[in-house]
């Protein structure tokens, strides 16, 4: 069956699974007291994200938790206030664990300054042990970006940095309200290389106003000039019930399933054909890449970064609407502003809401992510008999082997190339969640 038809057939809404429940099941009814015992409890080394909420200007597309801020001065009572939830956890037993990881996400991670960024790593100096073998990433806007910060990143020990460069066209950054000109580009790698940050990613987006075949392919010409090692093209999440803003998207007319998917089989074409790896969904990875390598030893995981290596270190998140994960909880801090300060001024910790997984949300959650990260399942690799629990899952997937996307044996199925496309349709099957209408959720495709 041709790619278009598989689309019309398969297109439906689901998550995107960075977890399982995802975040529209995290409530107030496990009490913060207990999801902050969980974190505590779990003594792994740690993956510490910390969110960095402010962004310049707004782009229309955007799906991320952040709000616009002129005013840097902000940023420094922000770190005031991640210094007074560090102190909270500290208060509560959390002793200067190892951390093998970090990341900053955002937002827009160099809206700070170079003195703010060296504030930031002395506080976490501070509260943390960094391993020797840390892998320390930031999400960088190169409009905003100068060589000064990317210095100070670099002083930080930052080795990875993602690059937001969404599409490289006028037309389309005139609509989005994202005006990069490919020579921002440039000028950003070159700060990072010049540095020593040589692990770089670039991110695009696909389904926005104005995207074609030609503008796509410039786009994609502009990206691998960059030369980065892993590429993530990310499907533009229509949510205007939740993001307002993307609704002045609508004038502009948004590509249909059909458009979109040329865009990415194209996009599939021109990466392969310059030596990357398809891992899956919406990332893209060269060889040598720390993220082949695990989905090859069976080590790659997910999480609210997306893809990630690492997967044996606790998720401990700080910072506004940030979200932990321990190996049964997830945790995650108040979404606004006012709630997030008062609650560390009254000496709380500023958790809102999360989940305690149960022993059946826990089994889901590892078939699924077996599923995103290494396209295969065993039935041997679950304490359940897999066969008679989805029986009703394994015959729709009868479907998908029809159709190409799986290949069923004896032993368990696997996810075949053109399948990647549709991964979150087939993980969708293991989902026990999805019959709830009051969730609305984005197009898989
Ligand atoms: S896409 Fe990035 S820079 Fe643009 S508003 Fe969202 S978080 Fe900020």
């Amino acid at each position: 069956m041709e790619i278009a038809e598989l689309v019309k057939k398969y297109e439906s809404r689901g998550p995107r699974y960075t977890s399982y429940p995802t975040a529209l099941y995290f409530s107030d009814s496990t009490s913060a007291k207990e999801l902050e015992k969980a974190a505590l409890d779990d003594d792994r080394d740690l993956s510490v994200y910390i969110h960095i909420p402010f962004c310049a200007s707004l782009c229309r597309f955007c799906g991320c938790s952040s709000s616009v801020c002129t005013d840097s001065r902000k940023a420094d009572e922000y770190i005031d206030a991640l210094r007074l939830e560090l102190g909270l956890w500290k208060a509560a037993g959390l002793g200067k664990r190892k951390v093998g990881q970090i990341h900053f996400g955002g937002g827009t991670p160099n809206f700070l300054t170079p003195e703010q960024i060296d504030r930031l790593n002395a506080l976490i100096e501070e509260f943390f042990d960094k391993t020797e073998d840390l892998e320390f990433s930031v999400e960088l806007d190169p409009r905003t970006l100068t060589k000064a910060k990317v210095e100070a990143f670099a002083r930080a020990g930052v080795n990875r940095a993602s690059l937001g460069v969404q599409d490289t066209s006028d037309k389309t950054q005139k609509a989005v309200g994202r005006i990069q000109p490919q020579s921002m580009n440039l000028a950003a790698v070159e700060y990072l290389r010049d540095s020593g940050i040589s692990k770089i990613n670039i991110d695009l987006m696909y389904g926005l106003p104005f995207q074609n075949e030609d503008s796509f392919a410039k786009t994609l010409e502009d990206a691998l000039a960059l030369a980065p090692s892993r590429l993530a093209l990310f499907n533009y999440a229509h949510v205007p019930w939740m993001k307002a803003a993307q609704k002045s998207l609508e004038k502009y007319g948004l590509p249909d399933a059909q458009t979109k998917v040329g865009l990415f089989t194209q996009a599939m074409k021109t990466l392969e054909g310059a030596g990357f790896e398809y891992l899956g969904l919406d990332h893209f990875a060269l060889p040598g890449d720390e993220l082949v390598l695990a989905r090859k030893n069976g080590s790659l995981h997910r999480n609210f970064q997306g893809y990630s290596t690492r997967g044996e270190l606790a998720l401990f998140a700080i910072g506004l609407t940030s979200i932990s994960q321990t190996a049964d909880t997830y945790r995650q801090n108040h979404k606004d502003m006012p709630s997030y300060t008062k609650s560390l001024v009254e000496g709380r910790i500023p958790t809102a809401r999360g989940i305690k997984l149960s022993a059946e949300d826990i089994l889901r959650r590892s078939i699924i992510m077996d599923l995103m990260c290494l396209l295969r399942v065993r039935y041997a690799d679950y304490p359940c008999d897999f066969k008679d629990k989805f029986a009703s899952a394994l015959e729709k997937l009868k479907e998908f082997q029809k159709d190409g996307l799986v290949l069923l044996n004896p032993d368990g199925f696997e996810i075949t190339k053109t399948g990647r496309i549709f991964l979150r349709d087939a993980a969708m099957l293991f989902d026990a969640y999805l019959s709830d209408p009051t969730k609305r959720y984005s197009k898989t495709v």
